[in-house]
């Protein structure tokens, strides 16, 4: 039997409805910016396994430390114990990070990390001893799929039967350019009839709405707004982190830092699962007190893995190299050139840029799971490409390692498609 029918028999996958879709394809290895089938198919990864593979599959530079930390500590509790891999870690990472964050609170995925966001808002008012419940979020967001996450998304596909269980949640548009002072106006009407605790968005790229893109200025207007009016922002970087938008993190393209962000897929270029929860002082002032009970108590198992957190001390060299540097602004010059190219095709609606990643809009109406969709991503695979369309858009956000000739063949396949919509 093929993994693939063996997969069958006992597996049950995420995102999958498996009576409508019972293909799975098998990876047996993965280097660079290749995916190698059971059938002995290579395809390019020019999604980076939902853009955590930044640094390209199975790096030396990350796998050899992790193996040389594997001999001296694998894992232990990180209540009453610490090591050496995660005070580097956070000393790393708040080098790179907006210079208002000061402290880290680790988790182990994306969800977690906006989770624990969430809990930092809601107990820093429940701490000062006023009562805020409402959280502010934009339409279309998508910050993961456990419940307090799942109540801040906008983008909610399939979650009717929890929707009676979510938190309060007030939404905004994102900010175009040009609706800066409707979304104020809104946002003062909310204020007036809320206690707004936070608010939690994406900046500047929202990933799983399919790479929708806003205005940093309106974006700076709202963090301005929530800073004047107390309340958390919270921003959810766990697909922007880490050099996707040409700058080590979205949130420095504003000029008003976010108080709490949460990190995780590029964290650890892929090779383990981590997330974390940054924070400034302030927040994190909010929580010190002789009295217990106003700790943040909240914890998971394998927090600051030792391995994990010397696989995000790998990553985050990788990042600030110059190899890589340098590699990025290749990758947006050469978006850009692309850009030009098929921005005017008939079946292009439109198309849009941020840093590495590019996305265009065809110029057909197709359901997120539709059949359009299906058809485009088996083109794709059978064409040697990794791309996962999401409804009418075609997106790419390739490892920072991806050749020339790769990311030519990408683009490629991408005018190929064009021909069969
Ligand atoms: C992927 C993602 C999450 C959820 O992370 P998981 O590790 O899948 O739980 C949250 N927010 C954003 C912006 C994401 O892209």
């Amino acid at each position: 039997m093929t993994l693939k029918e063996r997969d069958k028999k006992h597996l049950w996958h995420p995102l999958t409805q498996h009576k409508t879709h019972p293909e799975t394809i098998a990876i047996t290895k993965a280097k660079g910016c290749l995916l190698y089938d059971e059938n002995g198919h290579e395809y390019i990864d020019a999604i980076a396994s939902w853009y955590t593979c930044m640094y390209g599959h199975c790096n030396e530079y990350i796998t050899d430390r992790v193996a040389s930390q594997m001999q001296q500590l694998d894992q232990v509790v990180f209540s009453g114990f610490t090591h050496e891999p995660a005070i580097k870690l956070s000393e790393a990472l708040i080098e790179i990070l907006p210079d208002n964050q000061n402290k880290i609170f680790f988790s182990d995925n994306g969800s977690s990390a906006v989770e624990i966001g969430i809990k930092m808002a809601l107990q820093f008012h429940f701490n000062k001893g006023e009562k805020r419940h409402t959280l502010i979020a934009f339409e279309d967001g998508f910050h993961g799929d456990t419940f307090g996450a799942m109540s801040v998304s906008g983008l909610s596909v399939y979650n009717g039967p929890f929707e009676d269980f979510f938190l309060e949640v007030k939404r905004i548009p994102t900010p175009d350019g040009k609706n800066n002072e409707t979304i104020l106006d809104t946002l003062t009407s909310i204020v007036k009839t809320n206690k707004v605790a936070g608010f939690i968005y994406e900046p500047l790229v929202q990933g799983a709405a399919a790479m929708k893109m806003h205005d940093s200025e309106g974006l700076n207007a709202i963090l301005k707004f929530c800073k004047d009016h107390k309340i958390i922002t919270v921003a959810d970087e766990v697909m922007t982190g880490f050099g996707k938008t040409g700058k080590h993190f979205a949130s420095l393209h504003m000029n008003t830092n976010p108080d709490i962000i949460c990190l995780s897929k590029a964290l650890t270029g892929g090779l383990l699962p981590m997330a974390l929860t940054s924070c400034s002082q302030e927040i994190y002032e909010a929580f010190y007190s002789d009295d217990i009970s106003k700790g943040l108590f909240h914890g998971h198992t394998y927090s600051a893995n030792p391995l994990a957190c010397t696989a995000a001390l790998a990553g985050i060299d990788l990042l600030r190299s110059e190899n890589i540097q340098q590699n990025i602004k290749t990758i947006i010059t050469s978006h850009n050139v692309f850009n030009e190219h098929i921005r005017t095709h008939p079946k292009v609606k439109s198309t849009r840029q941020a840093g590495v990643i590019f996305a265009l809009d065809l110029n057909v109406e197709m359901k997120r799971y539709g059949n359009l969709r299906d058809k485009l991503y088996q083109f794709f695979l059978e064409h040697g490409v990794f791309l996962r369309p999401l409804g009418n858009t075609i997106y790419i956000q390739a490892p920072y390692t991806i050749t020339k000739e790769q990311l030519q063949k990408v683009y490629l396949v991408i005018e190929d498609v064009l021909e069969i919509v």
